[in-house]
Order: C-alpha cells, then structure tokens, then sequence
C-alpha cells in the first residue's frame, strides 16, 4: 500500500513557478504556457489528494517540474498532424485525401513566403485573374474552351447550379440524386443553390425519354452526377451523356455532369478500374464537367469546372464567386500537378495518389517483410503479427466495387476470448497515441495495417518510433 499525502503537501502555484527547472521552462515555453501548465498539474494534484490516493513523493520538485513539461509539450502539440495512413483506403476523406508531390510542396512553400503573381498580370503589367493560373493547362488536358477554380466540388457544383438554374428548374436522374459522405446530398445542394429540384425516372432506370418529357419553359438545365461512391447492378439503364447532351442542345439548354472524383488520365494502362474523365464527358458534348482537386487528380483540395467559356464566365461573374474561391496555395499546387499530367508516362511515378495506386504488390510484400521483425518486437507477448492479404481501396467515392490486392500487417491479440475486443481497441488506441498517429483498421479479430501506403521513404521513421509503443 502506498503512503499517501494531504491536500497540504501540494506547493502553491508561486513556488512551483520559482523551481530552477520550471524557470527554465518558461524560458523556453513561454510564462503564461508555463503558468497555465504548473495550474493543471496542481489542480490535478489537488484532486488526487482530496481523493486521498495522493502518493507520497508526487510533490516532488523534479516529479512537479518532469509533469509540467509533460503538460506543455502536450498542450504546444499541433492539433493538425501528420498521420501514417494504413487504413488501406488511399484516398482518406478523414485523414485528408491525397498526399501531394514534391513538385506541389516546393511551390506551395515559395508562394506561402514570398507576394507572388496572383491576380497580377506580368505580360501586361496590370490587373489579372487567378483562374488564368491554370485555365491553360486544364484547357490543354481536357480539350475544355475554358475553367474556372472553386474552394472543392461540391462548391463547384453549387456555383455552377446558382449560376444557371436560380429559381428554375434542374433535371436530375432518381437514381443520381446521391450522398456523398456526410453533408453533401445532391437534393440538399440544389435547394441552397436555389434551384427546383426535377426528378425524372426512377432509382434503377431512367431513360432519355424520361428527360425529354420533363422539360418545360422552366428548364434551366440538365444533369448528370456520377454515382461515385456505389453502383446500382443488375436490371438498369441510364441515358448516355451524348444523348443527354443532344437532347439538351435541342432545346437550347446546357446539359452539365458533376464527375466527382474525375482523373485526367485513362486508369486502365495500369491495370486500375477505368474511371470517366472529363475529356470524355466533354466529347460527349457536355457543356460543364466538374471534378475533385484532391481525388483520383491527386492535388488540393478544389473543385474544378471546365466547359463553355460562355457559361464559365458566367459562372466567374458570380458574386459567390467571390465567396468560394481558392487561394495561392491552392493555385501553386494545382498548377504543378496539372504539370506532371503533360507528362503521362512519368505520371504515376511521380504523382504520389497513383504511385500507391499502382504500387507493385512485391513491393508492397518487400515493405511488410521489412518491418514485421521490429513490429514483432514491439507487440512481444501482448499481440502476435503476422503478413495477411489485404485489399486496398482507392477510397473518396471512386470505383466503390473495385479493390486492390495488398498486404498487411495483422496484430491479433494473444488474449481470447473474453479479454480479446478490449485487447484490440487497446492496441489501436496505442497506435493512435505514436508520436506520428499510425491508424489502422480492425477486421477479423486483428488490428490491421495495410502496408500500400507505407512508402520505401517511410519505413525508417515508422519503425523508428515503434519503440514507444504501449501496448
Ligand atoms: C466527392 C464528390 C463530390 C464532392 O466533392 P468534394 O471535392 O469532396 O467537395 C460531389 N459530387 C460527386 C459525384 C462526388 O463524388
């Protein structure tokens, strides 16, 4: 039993602040960091007395001192952090969609620092447009007149609908009319942008006459919105994109489609499930296409819209414009990835989304080996590891049926039975408490780490903290 001491034991915040080591400390954190943290230290120290399971030598000055900087580095720990993404979900909503290249980072970082050309036209020496940044590169890989930027799709979508269907109507498939994680539901998006709501046909099959027969004098425009994030199987149809756009031409409508995750490139020359591009939308006549920033693209987060100059520049005209616009950060980026697509054959070494889409599965095999043995280490007694197949995700809403074959590290706790749920969720929480967060997943009475993800690059750095593993 040990002994334990009264509320009286605990120093006052003034003495505590006067400790060498504690000066020192607000040297270094700042005084009223040091302040804030010597206060909580106390109070919970109080607590624990008043409870009377106060220990004898917890008031100690080096204990006091070690537990101030305990607090302070905790509290001076950036809430915004970078994470090992194992999920086996490449493309992670939560844990901030794609990784950017190289390229993209320098960029960001030189603009961030310095003014740069934003809205400034060099050759002219007045006044610019920020979407002139990039409209000429999008203009080149798409075959679009024209493109504008917004802060990500689901804006792009909302400008574009308030732009051309203010207090119209919008017509829209049933079986298009999705959520898309969370708080973007298509119904719920077209009602802010002040548009009505047309649906036509029904959850499984809409036909091109289902269109035809619900256009009025209050048509404002036809849409299609990609059913990223499932797929309806079995008895359906759909009309076809040039058919809806002939359709629309013919009764002087624009006719848009909001391709959600959109890539630039034809997946299928690396053996990934094909995607629609924008390219092939627009050929099929559509007049708006608008697609992610951060999703098969492999940038920031933004939306982008390519199409008609006419109705690209009506959208630029909008005073939400102004409201949902990107700034330079965004721009540098997207312009350096839009960069690394003119060149398509370095594309998926260099972009780092489809580097780990496309990552070999011997390289992937070649990772796991590599840190099996100091995973091993780290678990000891509590937990057995062991190389399992996986099947990786693109994740983002792209190509839900789709998975990738994978590898991944299964750490199945050596408790059964009873112990063996509370076992699992304290080996993810321990996870979760590295330096770096590393996040898994459990499945299978493991705790799961895909190893897509886990870069040649990163080995060093996850093995390294695996010694400050608490399992
Ligand atoms: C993901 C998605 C959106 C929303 O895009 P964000 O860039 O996440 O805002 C809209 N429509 C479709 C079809 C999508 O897949």
């Amino acid at each position: 039993m040990l002994q334990s001491v009264s509320l009286a034991a605990v120093p006052a915040v003034d003495r505590v602040l006067n400790f060498p080591a504690v000066r020192a400390l607000a040297g270094e954190y700042g005084r009223k960091p040091t302040l804030a943290a010597v206060r909580g230290v106390l109070d919970r120290l109080r607590e624990q007395a008043r409870g009377g399971g106060l220990a004898a030598g917890s008031t100690d000055e080096s204990r006091l001192a070690a537990q101030v900087l305990a607090a302070l580095e905790q509290a001076a720990r950036p809430r915004l952090r970078p994470v090992f993404n194992l999920t086996g979900t490449v493309l992670h909503t939560n844990l901030g969609r794609a990784p950017l290249p190289e390229e993209a980072i320098a960029r960001a970082v030189e603009v961030m620092r310095q003014p740069s050309n934003l809205e400034y036209d060099l050759a002219g020496g007045a006044r610019g447009d920020r979407d002139s940044l990039v409209e000429p590169l999008l203009q080149e890989l798409t075959g679009a007149e024209a493109a504008t930027v917004v802060n990500n799709n689901a804006a792009a979508v909302f400008l574009a609908l308030n732009t051309l269907g203010l207090r119209r109507e919008v017509i829209v498939s049933r079986g298009e009319l999705v959520e898309i994680g969370g708080a973007f539901r298509v119904p719920d998006i077209m009602a802010r942008a002040g548009c009505r709501l047309k649906e036509v046909g029904t959850t499984n099959r809409t036909h091109l006459h289902d269109f035809e027969d619900a256009i009025t004098a209050k048509t404002a425009l036809l849409l299609k919105v990609h059913a990223s994030n499932y797929a309806i199987q079995g008895f359906t149809a759909a009309a076809a994109e040039s058919e809806l756009a002939g359709l629309a031409h013919a009764h002087g409508l624009p006719f848009m489609v909001d391709l959600g995750s959109g890539t630039l490139v034809d997946l299928g020359q690396w053996g990934l499930p094909q995607e629609p591009t924008p390219q092939q939308s627009l050929a099929a006549g559509a007049d708006l296409v608008s697609f992610s920033g951060d999703k098969l693209l492999g940038g920031p987060q933004a939306g982008i819209i390519v199409g008609r100059q006419e109705l690209v520049a009506k959208i630029r005209k909008n005073p939400l414009k102004r409201a949902l616009r990107v700034d330079k950060i965004v721009y540098a980026t997207l312009e350096a990835v839009l960069r690394l697509y003119r060149d398509p054959e370095r594309l998926a070494q260099r972009l780092p989304a489809l580097r780990l889409l496309t990552r070999p599965l011997a390289d992937i095999e070649a990772a796991a080996q590599a840190i099996l043995p100091a995973l091993q280490t780290a678990c000891e007694d509590k937990a057995e590891v062991s190389i399992a197949p996986a099947r990786s995700q693109i994740g983002s809403g792209s190509l839900p049926v789709d998975l990738l074959e994978s590898r991944c590290l299964a750490i199945a706790p050596r408790a059964k039975g009873r112990g063996e749920g509370t076992a699992l969720k304290a080996i993810e929480q321990a996870f979760r408490e590295l330096p770096t967060p590393v996040i898994g997943r459990v499945a299978d009475a493991a705790f799961r780490l895909d190893v897509r993800c886990l870069e040649a690059g990163d080995i060093g750095r996850f093995a390294a903290q695996l010694g400050q593993l608490r399992l």
